[in-house]
This record gives C-alpha cells, sequence and structure tokens, in this order.
C-alpha cells in the first residue's frame, strides 16, 4: 500500500511531510481521511491510537527519508564465430540498476524518536551488458601472414626476359623442400588436387570472394572441407607439378580474379629467409 502511495505521490510526498506538526491531521486533510487510512494504514493506525508514542509525544513530527543504491549488472558473454578469434566486442552497454529506500523517522522536540524502513522500491531495473566473443579460430582476421619461409624469387607479372606468354599469376617462395606451408589466413580448404602444372596444390576460401592458393606442395596436411586457422600447418614444401626447385606458388584470388599478393595482402618484409 504504502508502495502505491509513493509511486502516485513521488518525490513531493516527501516534502510535504517534513514539518508538519501532528502529520496524520495533514495527511487526512489533504486526502481525506478514508482514503488516507486506506492508503497509508500504518501512519493512521499510529497517530490514531496504537503507538505509544502518539499520546507520549502529541507534537511528534513525521518525516520520510529516502536512500538509494545502486544495482550492479551482469556481463553475459556470447560466442559469435563471426567475429576473429579472441576477440570481444560490445554488444550492450551495461547499466546499473537503482533501488530506493524510504525510511520513516518519528521526531519530537528536536529528538529523533524512531526510524524504520517502510519501503524499498527498484527504482531501475539493471541491464545487463552483452559481449560477444570470437570463438572460432578459423575465422579471418582479414589480414594474411606470410604461407611459408624462404626467399622471395618470383613476384607477380611479366617474368623478365620471358614475355608475355609466362604472366606470373602469384609470387613463388623458395626454401628447402619440406618446410612447413601455413594457412595465409583462417578459412575452408576447398581444392586439394594434383595437376601438371601446379603439382599438388590447395586451396582455401577465406570468405568475401577472397581465396589463396598454394602449390608445388610435396605433401598436404589438410583435406577439402576442413576449416584452418591463419598460421596452421596445411602442407609442405615441395617441387610437384612444373617447378624447377622446391618453392611455394601462392596466389590470391579475390571474385574469381588472380591479383598480386604483395598489393596490399602480403607484406615483402614478413617473407622471412632463415638463416
Ligand atoms: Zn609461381
Amino acid at each position: 500500500m504504502f508502495i502505491k502511495f509513493l509511486m502516485s505521490v513521488g518525490a513531493i510526498s516527501l516534502a510535504l511531510f517534513i514539518g508538519m506538526g501532528t502529520a496524520s491531521t495533514g495527511m487526512s486533510e489533504m486526502f481525506g481521511k478514508e482514503e488516507f487510512a486506506d492508503r497509508y494504514v500504518n501512519v493512521y493506525e499510529l497517530k490514531e491510537d496504537s503507538d505509544p508514542i502518539k499520546t507520549e509525544h502529541p507534537d511528534v513530527v513525521i518525516a520520510y527519508e529516502t536512500e538509494t543504491e545502486e544495482i550492479g549488472f551482469e556481463t553475459v558473454y556470447i560466442p559469435d564465430p563471426t567475429l576473429v578469434y579472441g576477440k570481444q566486442e560490445i554488444k550492450t552497454q551495461g547499466e546499473n540498476g537503482r533501488i530506493v529506500y524510504t525510511y520513516e523517522t518519528l521526531t519530537s522536540g528536536g529528538k529523533q524518536l524512531s526510524r524504520k524502513l517502510v519501503s524499498e522500491i527498484t527504482d531501475k531495473e539493471p541491464i545487463n551488458q552483452v559481449v560477444h566473443y570470437g570463438n572460432d579460430p578459423t575465422t579471418p582476421y582479414g589480414e594474411m601472414i606470410s604461407p611459408t619461409l624462404g626467399k622471395l624469387t618470383s613476384c607477380y607479372g611479366y617474368r623478365p626476359g620471358v614475355g608475355a606468354s609466362n604472366y606470373h599469376y602469384g609470387i613463388d617462395i623458395a626454401w628447402r623442400r619440406g618446410t612447413e606451408v601455413v594457412a595465409a589466413d583462417g578459412g575452408v580448404v576447398t581444392v586439394r588436387k594434383s595437376i601438371e602444372s601446379f603439382g599438388l596444390y590447395l586451396c582455401i576460401d577465406h570468405g568475401n570472394g577472397l581465396v589463396t592458393l598454394y602449390a608445388h606442395l610435396d605433401s598436404a596436411t589438410v583435406k577439402v572441407g576442413q576449416r584452418v586457422a591463419r598460421g596452421e600447418l596445411i602442407g609442405y614444401m615441395g617441387d610437384s607439378g612444373n617447378a624447377t626447385a622446391p618453392c611455394l606458388h601462392f596466389e590470391v584470388r579475390l571474385n574469381g580474379k588472380r591479383i598480386d599478393p604483395l598489393d596490399g595482402y602480403l607484406d615483402k618484409k614478413d617473407i622471412v629467409t632463415p638463416d
């Protein structure tokens, strides 16, 4: 009942009560005795008959004080495979809630006779903070790493002295047979096969039309349909197909078009030659 009353009258009620010589009379006049008794039976009864304070202190002053307390929000974590592994994103900002405590004090002649909690209202419910986190290590970072160690022996484009017939649609990184070849970024293996030119080769689809290709492998450690994380071993360098020495032929394809891997995908200085 009291909670309803406070909510309907709001903050004004607090101010009204304070300083009234005989609060019950004042409130009765304001709301009508019946209504006041109904809404605020505890004080009414107190003032009329039931509380010895009334007879002992006819000048009792009833006042109300409020105190607020924050309710801390909770954080909810939701796995999100579209986010880079380990990355977190706040989707909903958490907000603290609030509880309002109302205390009733009875004072007579400047002396506080009693103070009690008369209502506890959750003024505002807390809003949970919602955090998404990347839970799939094969989700592409959108940035490539070098697929192997070695020496950059051939760049994308016309090969000097060879002519238009031998346009090179990728880069070659040469080192020893058996050097590890890794996924340049996360994705799913879409091709694993042997053809005359590439020898044994793999393709990895990184989404958004981006595919990488790894050719002249000695052997492959992944199969079609397998999801791989950036840096995960996918095979070993070899000289299968049309290669004169062990090397990795690496291509980047965007929407089916072969583009220069060193043009915004791989940094030359990231291709490290072992000592
Ligand atoms: Zn090549």
